[in-house]
This record gives structure tokens, C-alpha cells and sequence, in this order.
């Protein structure tokens, strides 16, 4: 999953990247509202964290514009002003959920989690696809209730698969949805991952639909 964060505070910013990543997800991070408009509304984002005090241009009007272009991304808005006034302009402009600062980091992890969870359509932390089965909370893998073992890359794939499952998916997809904007992004590495995560995971879980993609089958 790749998360964008907005965000002015130089520290704030670097703290939940560090936070982010430690999580698995890719994080792309801008700095001002001018910024994180443009890359909310040219890379395709799983979810964003924006600030609504930014400068350049403030949090709610990027949002809005976000929403009147029909970008439908999850977006958890972080307010600085714990005032009720603020949270009913940003519920009103689009945001899916909002943290007020200062805010205990598992708090915004547990936020996004079930943003991203929601987004794809699932009611629970908990992802199953047969006898494989995901806890997004914890990052716990098992097969058949035998717990196995995914490197973070892994991980990341086979948990956007799980997300999506039903749904073919890209190799394009996949690379603009599990590296940020800094990645190395060569195609084949997908292929190199889907085939390490097949070898410990039951043969039919992960499809390959010729020509298209990836698929993981709804049970
Ligand atoms: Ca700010």
C-alpha cells in the first residue's frame, strides 16, 4: 500500500514516514499544499494523511479540489485545532477521518489500517483467501493456521492482493502501489517477488491471468 503524506511540520513529517515505512507501506511525503496536491492527483495513492494547516495552499481547499476532480482516495486529515468546527469542515469537504494533534502514533496507524481496509471493501482486520489467511493489524501470515514467514516486500504484495482479491491486478498496479516515487521501479521485480511468495504459499492462491496480471480467486 502507498501512502502520501502532507505535511509542513519538517519533524511531524519525518516521524510518520519513519512510522509508515516501519508498517510496510510505501510513503511519498510533500511539504505544502501546492506539492501534495499535484502528487494526490497525479500517483495513485491507497490513502493520504494531509495536514490541514499548510502553506501554499491549506489542507481543506486541496482536498476539495480533490474531491470536485473525483479523486475518491481515502484521505485522514491531521488538525492542529481540536475545535469541532474544523472536523465538520473537513468531514463536509471529503475527508474519510481525522486525527487531532498531537496524536499517539498507533492512533494514525490504526486510523489508516482501516481506511485502507474499508477502501477495498473489507468490514475486518482479518483477510482470508482460502486456507491463507492476513491479519492486517500485525502483518501475520498463516497457511492452514501454520504461520509462515514473508520478507516486508513479500508482505506488502501479497497483502495489496489480499486487499484486492477477486480483482486482477497489474504488474503496473502493483509497482505504482508498493514502491514510492523513489523506487527503482523495474518491472520484472514483481515477477521475481509473486515467484518467492508462491513458494511458500499453496500453488493456486496467487493466479497469473495471462496478459493481465495477478489474481488472487474470492473464496
Ligand atoms: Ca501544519
Amino acid at each position: 500500500m502507498r501512502i502520501l503524506i502532507v505535511e509542513d511540520d519538517a519533524n511531524l513529517n519525518r516521524q510518520l514516514k519513519e512510522a509508515l515505512s516501519e508498517a510496510g507501506y510505501a510513503v511519498d511525503v510533500a511539504f505544502d499544499g501546492e506539492e501534495g496536491h499535484f502528487l494526490g492527483d497525479t500517483e495513485p495513492y491507497d490513502a493520504i494523511i494531509l495536514d490541514i494547516g499548510l502553506p501554499q495552499m491549506d489542507g481543506l481547499s486541496v482536498l476539495e479540489e480533490w474531491r470536485r476532480a473525483g479523486k475518491t482516495t481515502p484521505v485522514l486529515l491531521l488538525t492542529a485545532r481540536d475545535r469541532w468546527s474544523d472536523k465538520v469542515q473537513g468531514i463536509d469537504a471529503g475527508a474519510d477521518d481525522y486525527v487531532a494533534k498531537p496524536f499517539h502514533m498507533e492512533e494514525v496507524l490504526a486510523r489508516l489500517r482501516a481506511l485502507v481496509r474499508r477502501a477495498a471493501g473489507h468490514a475486518s482486520n482479518e483477510i482470508v483467501a482460502g486456507s491463507v489467511r492476513l491479519d492486517a493489524r500485525s502483518g501475520k501470515v498463516t497457511v492452514d493456521g501454520q504461520a509462515i514467514k514473508l520478507t516486508s516486500h513479500e508482505l506488502r504484495l501479497l497483502s495489496y492482493l489480499m486487499h484486492h482479491k477477486g480483482k486482477v491486478i497489474s504488474r503496473t498496479e502493483l509497482t505504482e502501489h508498493l514502491y514510492d516515487q523513489d523506487f527503482d521501479r523495474d518491472s520484472n521485480t514483481i515477477e521475481v517477488f509473486v515467484g518467492r511468495l508462491r513458494k511458500k504459499l499453496p500453488d493456486t492462491c496467487i493466479q497469473t491471468v495471462r496478459g493481465l496480471g495477478y489474481q488472487i480467486l474470492e473464496d
